[in-house]
């Protein structure tokens, strides 16, 4: 779609999204059923990626703000008062550009909007930072993962330090946007106690989470590195025991977190 500007008589080109795939009636990413949108493209390597079909960045069906939001309007009676839109990843915020335009239009039709992302590029420097200013405004609850505490540790599973997703976590803790956090339980890469009380204490620290919650690791990804002729990186891992994912809710005083506030309701 182009777009005439009266104002102005210019043409505006739409901004364009690059995405992965979309989930009609997604019910784990964010508050009640929601239309989620699986951007394309991610720098990081997480070892337990269960989706590295995603990594690839520049790639993935293109579509503008409006088309999509045409589409998830049908899917509104579904919502309820705590459903709307989540994009995820993928790395959404990557195509920081299309996530302003989308949930600025959204929030004009006063749909619940929500941000998934590993906050990877998250920078002060401008002009990144005033758009993602511009994009916590129109966001109305981000879940953020905090893949490891400890950053050496991070980088081996990731690839890439944890400085930039801590700065972003404290950002909106300081600023009043809330979050809700996740952590995956990845046994011999995450689930240390001595890293677990220091991620439980940590998050003790921030204001505005409304929910934390521990995601043990699984191994349904494993077909995707076999089609995509990658070596898994985690072979011979399993998943962790249910004693391990209660002492990690312990230390992460995931009880603590009831995850249930009325957000900007849908009209
Ligand atoms: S940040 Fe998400 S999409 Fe990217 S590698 Fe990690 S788990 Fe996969």
């Amino acid at each position: 779609m182009i777009f005439m500007d009266t104002a102005t008589a210019t043409v505006t080109k739409p901004v364009i999204g690059y995405v992965h795939s979309i989930e009609t009636f997604g019910s784990v990413d964010g508050p009640g059923i929601r239309f989620v949108a699986f951007l394309q493209g991610c720098r990081m390597r997480c070892e337990f990626c269960h989706n590295p079909d995603t990594w690839n960045i520049g790639t993935g069906d293109e579509i503008d703000a409006d088309t999509l939001l045409q589409e998830a309007s049908k899917y509104r009676a579904f919502w309820g008062k705590q459903g709307g839109i989540t994009c995820s990843g993928g790395e959404s915020l990557l195509q920081i550009d299309f996530l302003i335009d989308l949930f600025t239009k959204a929030k004009a039709m006063g749909i619940n909007t929500c941000l998934d992302t590993c906050g990877q590029p998250f920078t002060y420097k401008q002009p990144w930072f005033n758009k993602f200013k511009k994009l916590m405004a129109v966001t109305d609850v981000s879940m953020v993962d905090i893949k490891q505490i400890d950053t050496d540790r991070h980088k081996r599973l990731t690839g890439f330090n944890n400085e930039p997703i801590l700065a972003m976590i404290q950002y909106m803790s300081e600023n009043g946007h809330h979050m809700w956090i996740r952590h995956v339980l990845v046994p011999e890469r995450t689930d240390f106690d001595e890293n677990l009380k220091e991620l439980g204490d940590y998050i003790k620290t921030l204001n505005y989470v409304d929910k934390v919650e521990v995601l043990p690791y699984h191994t349904m990804g494993v077909v995707k590195y076999e089609d995509l002729g990658i070596d898994y990186p985690l072979k011979g891992i399993e998943p962790p025991t249910h004693d391990r994912v209660v002492n990690a809710e312990n230390y992460l005083h995931v009880n603590d977190y009831q995850g249930w506030r009325i957000y900007p309701l849908n009209k």
